[in-house]
């Protein structure tokens, strides 16, 4: 506690030192960044190998190249970002000049999760850079490999004044909460989301939440119903069904409902091979807690595919349920791994009112070629963002504000919106002294009156 304590007073004089504020310094930690990561790819993938089996291929397409993408974006960028804006006057404020200055809080603290534990830890690491501020990085203390490389890669690139890594787990994340930073950024679950918001609130800290929940998956008679099966197996079964947007379940409709189950068997064997749990690219649970949770899930008249765990390598092989309804208990939390709930219906209306009734969703995906169908399903559901026709896709494009609503989260990060996120709107109005207008005085006559 006394250590995090100097740490943050370091962090403040070095932010009051104003050096984060330039822009040039701005790049010049980014480029570092991108250098630094580039000098230890190779352990990287090592660590995250060791930590969760992740393949090469999906430690760079997932965890190391996202995060490239999300440098040379903000390097491109924070220029124009960091702009003074300026806005309108109203009549009322005639002679002024109102000007928008977007300035870095301060001190900020990142807490990480350990799904995508490079990635989750960095981008929002590269947002609060790019706005100008000092950052105390948390990473997950259940991907330990990966946060020792985490740490050695940041403490060999920035001063710990500017940027340093706290490893840890629970009771460090706690203390540093008692801490009263100036933004806090939390990547986790609902339940602890709830948590850091209690103790930001003490210090009224802003937060941003990035939670998670029970992402739906509609897939209706008019869909391409090769494609949605492919891209639905791709989105739900990568990194084993460890992603906070994964779909969590699926809604077919009754008519299609047979032929997409065919067409999801094929795809999980294309992606994976005959026999899954022998497949060394195929990514594992990350401990024998969460194994065991899931492994509850699954009772053998429920079971359409798959099924087979291996409980010394933590490996659950890709399944589907079906015959599920919202009472079995793989519907009560989000389930966060490979198994995959398929429940039908007849009309979309009936589902929108079923997923209304529960927590808004960080996700939803829809499987359409109607319009009208997009449009209902988009306007009636309140959840954080997603695709149509496709899954987890849209959380990769910079261009694109990621978030959660309600109980999935607040706030959003990923280019522009990772720079609005970690920067504060100072309005300025700048007032004329060639004149006064009376109107706000008492007692005075209407008119201009020169001074
Ligand atoms: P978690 O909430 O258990 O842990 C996240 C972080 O919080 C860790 O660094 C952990 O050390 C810390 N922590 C845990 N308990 C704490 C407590 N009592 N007080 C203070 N800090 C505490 O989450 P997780 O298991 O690492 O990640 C899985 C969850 O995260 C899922 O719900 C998933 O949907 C969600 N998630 C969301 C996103 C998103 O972008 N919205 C991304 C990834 C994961």
């Amino acid at each position: 506690m006394e250590d995090f304590q100097s740490l943050f007073a370091k962090q403040k004089q070095f932010f009051y030192s104003n050096k984060t504020k330039s822009i040039s310094f701005r790049i010049q930690a980014l480029e570092k960044l991108k250098a630094a990561i580039k000098k230890y790819e190779s352990k990287l993938i090592d660590a995250l190998k060791a930590d969760l089996n992740k393949s090469a291929f999906d430690t760079y397409t997932t965890e190391i190249g996202i995060v490239y993408k999300e440098i040379s974006f903000m390097k491109d960028h924070i220029k124009q970002w960091r702009k003074p804006e300026k806005v309108q006057t109203p009549l009322t404020h005639i002679g002024t000049k109102s000007i928008i200055y977007a300035e870095p809080y301060g001190s900020t603290l990142v807490i990480a999760p350990w799904n995508y534990p490079f990635q989750l830890a960095v981008a929002p690491m590269i947002g609060a850079i790019a706005a100008g501020n000092c950052v105390v990085l948390k990473p997950s203390e259940l991907t330990p490999t990966t946060s020792d490389v985490l740490r050695q890669l940041v403490s060999e690139t920035f001063s710990e004044e500017y940027v340093s890594v706290v490893e840890g787990a629970v009771e460090t994340s706690q203390a540093l909460l008692e801490i009263p930073f100036d933004y806090i950024f939390f990547t986790g679950s609902t339940s602890v989301g709830r948590i850091v918001m209690e103790q930001a609130a003490k210090h009224l800290t802003p937060v941003t939440l990035e939670l998670g929940g029970k992402s739906p998956c509609i897939v209706d008679e008019d869909a391409h119903v090769k494609l949605a099966a492919k891209r639905i197996a791709w989105g739900k079964f990568t990194n084993a069904g460890q992603t906070c947007v994964a779909p969590d379940y699926v809604y077919v409709n009754r008519r299609i409902k047979k032929e997409f189950l065919e067409e999801l068997k094929r795809a999980i064997t294309d992606l994976y091979g005959e026999n899954p749990i022998q497949n060394t690219n195929y990514t594992h649970i990350v401990n024998d807690k969460h194994f065991n949770r899931l492994r509850s899930f699954l009772d053998r008249d429920n079971i359409a595919y798959g099924g087979e765990v291996d409980s010394v390598s933590l490996v659950i092989e890709p399944t589907v349920l079906t015959g599920i309804n919202w009472d079995d208990k793989v519907m009560e939390d989000e389930i966060f791994g490979p198994i995959l709930p398929v429940l039908d219906f007849d009309d979309v209306d009936e589902i929108i009112h079923v997923i209304n009734s529960h927590p808004k969703p960080l996700a939803l995906y829809l499987f359409s070629e109607n319009s009208d169908v997009q449009q209902q399903v988009i306007s009636s559901i309140s959840f954080g963002g997603g695709c149509i026709n496709d899954t987890i896709y849209h959380l990769s494009s910079p261009y694109l504000p990621f978030g959660g609503v309600g109980a999935s989260g607040m706030g959003a990060y990923h280019g522009k919106a990772s720079f609005d996120t970690f920067s504060h709107k100072k309005s300025i109005m700048k007032q004329t002294n060639k004149f006064d207008i009376p109107l706000r005085y008492p007692n005075l006559k209407n008119g201009l009156r020169k001074i």
